[in-house]
């Protein structure tokens, strides 16, 4: 069956493309696919404004919207192992991982599900006279271009399509090309949920040839975007010439800050898990680890000894605790920021290499690394190398602490480790980032927005602020006792 899903049908590329779906664990062929290029973006485009324009979608009651969401939700249940299953073939990640991922994407449905149908957001606002009917409402924006990265394909999916159709839009989805499998399986859920023909559209294909068209095509009226920084450059860019509404979920480099009166079992057990997790391929990795001074030494070695004992495998190796990068060119650039910080003076304390054991010579395995004694200004430091290395800086006291880890370009996540409420909150409170946690790292609920401050975006995806963004406030000023003004006599 063809793979593009464009006005309710199942459709190949208009010029034949295909394109080999590779597992990255051990580099076999998980499927072929349509490819589309910019006159199948062109038709998705087309049949989304239809479904908008005079399609029953956008006037649907938003009860019954919300109600489809919650059917989609019971779907992603039933079909977890499936999506998971698929998930973990296409990027290589645990199982397990991918299982959580189905959960929280299901969890995700359900709370846009609920909030569409609670409705609420239109007001009444007082217009100051008795004879005037004054209320602000809340319409959809119209044809919205959803672009996905690879790293958790259908999770930063849904955190678009669910409060993209609650609030009454149509789209066209564009996932990865690296990661085409769980938005495939996702169209077929939402017809099946009852969803009208062209309110969602899919093309698998390259950003250049398949994802420009979108922010650039005048029929389009929004583009959210989860993914690199510089390709939100450059859809920002593109946006531009249309004005188009543009929400942008970019990288980070974000930091977690250890003071000396953390907990340390606790300190060293988090900082571990928010870079290793999916081999340091999270946008809200721990990938930088500041340690206070007096208690370097002592949790760096621990850190270090614990890295080194870190089991990789496949999607489906019991014994595995984190799996491989997503591409061979992902790897090469892992390698040459590690290298780079090697050569600008960071002290390599444990990994830097592949792996040597045989089995996993096929996939793009990297060692966790840890790379000691750096300073603000090394590469390795301030761009995201989206890979599982951890650079480590010390510092003295909280102002330090705070001016470190406000030290860079982005400003996606964050952690502060004390024992000190009131230290780690004020450090908290300091810290130019949209998500920061205290005393823990990587949690997040469907509830709380999610977003990035300075070039890691901006706009919120998740809570009320996610579902605002799909939504246009339209003032409705009505006059019951319309008279005339004689404003020109
Ligand atoms: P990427 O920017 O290379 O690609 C993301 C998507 O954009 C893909 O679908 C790609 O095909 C498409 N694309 C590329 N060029 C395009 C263009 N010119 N026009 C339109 N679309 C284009 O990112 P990636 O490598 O897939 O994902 C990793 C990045 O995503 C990391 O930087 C990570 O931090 C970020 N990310 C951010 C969040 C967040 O919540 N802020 C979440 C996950 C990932």
């Amino acid at each position: 069956m063809p793979e593009l899903f464009i006005g309710g049908k199942w459709t190949a590329a208009v010029d034949g493309q295909v394109r080999d779906i590779r597992c990255p664990a051990d580099n076999t062929l998980v499927a072929t696919v349509d490819e589309a290029g910019p006159k199948d973006a062109a038709a998705a485009i087309a049949a989304a404004r239809e479904a908008f324009d005079q399609g029953p979608w956008p006037g649907t009651p938003a009860a019954e919207r919300g109600r489809l969401l919650l059917r989609v939700a019971d779907l992603l249940e039933r079909e977890k192992d499936a999506l998971a299953r698929a998930e973990s073939l296409d990027t290589g990640k645990r199982l397990v991982e991918s299982e959580y991922d189905m959960d929280d994407i299901a969890n995700c449905f359900r709370y846009f599900g609920n909030l569409t149908a609670a409705g609420g957001t239109d007001r009444i606002v007082d217009a100051g006279s008795p004879e005037v009917d004054s209320r602000v409402v809340h319409e959809p924006v119209g044809v919205c271009a959803l672009i996905t990265p690879w790293n958790y394909p259908l999770l930063q999916t849904a955190w678009k399509v669910a409060p993209a159709l609650g609030a009454g839009n149509t789209f066209v989805l564009k996932p990865s090309e690296l990661t085409p499998h769980t938005a495939i399986i996702l169209m077929r859920l939402l017809t099946e949920a009852g969803l009208p023909d062209g309110a969602a559209n899919l093309i698998l294909g390259a950003g250049p040839t398949a994802g420009a068209p979108l922010s650039e095509d005048p029929r389009v009226d929004l583009v959210s975007f989860t993914g690199g920084l510089v390709t939100g450059r450059r859809i920002m860019a593109a946006a531009a010439p249309t004005v188009k509404k543009v929400a942008l979920e970019l990288g980070g480099k974000n930091p977690n800050i250890v003071f000396a009166d953390a907990d340390f079992d606790a300190a060293v057990d988090y900082a571990l898990m928010a870079i290793f997790l999916h081999s340091g391929q999270v946008c809200s990795a721990g990938a930088r680890l500041l340690v206070q001074d007096e208690l370097h030494d002592r949790f760096v070695d621990e850190v270090v000894q614990r890295a080194r004992r870190i089991p990789l495998g496949g999607p489906f190796d019991d014994n595995a605790r984190t799996g491989p990068l997503i591409s061979a060119a992902h790897r090469d650039k892992v390698e040459a920021y590690v290298a780079a910080g090697v050569a600008e003076g960071a002290v390599l304390r444990c990994g830097g290499a592949r792996p040597d054991d045989p089995a996993l010579r096929d996939g793009y395995y990297y060692l966790p690394t840890v790379l000691d004694e750096c300073a603000p200004g090394m590469s390795v430091v301030t761009d995201e190398s989206f890979g599982p290395v951890l650079t480590v800086e010390r510092f003295r006291d909280e102002e330090e602490a705070v001016a470190l880890a406000n030290d860079t370009v982005y400003g996606l996540a964050g952690a502060v480790w004390s024992q000190d409420t009131g230290k780690a909150q004020r450090v908290a409170s300091r810290m130019r980032a949209g998500t920061v946690w205290i005393n823990d790292f990587h949690p997040y609920v469907p509830q709380a927005e999610w977003g990035g401050m300075k070039q890691s975006g901006f706009g919120r995806e998740l809570g009320p602020a996610g579902l605002a963004e799909y939504q246009e406030a339209k003032h409705i000023w009505r006059n019951l006792a319309a008279t005339p003004q004689r404003w020109f006599e």
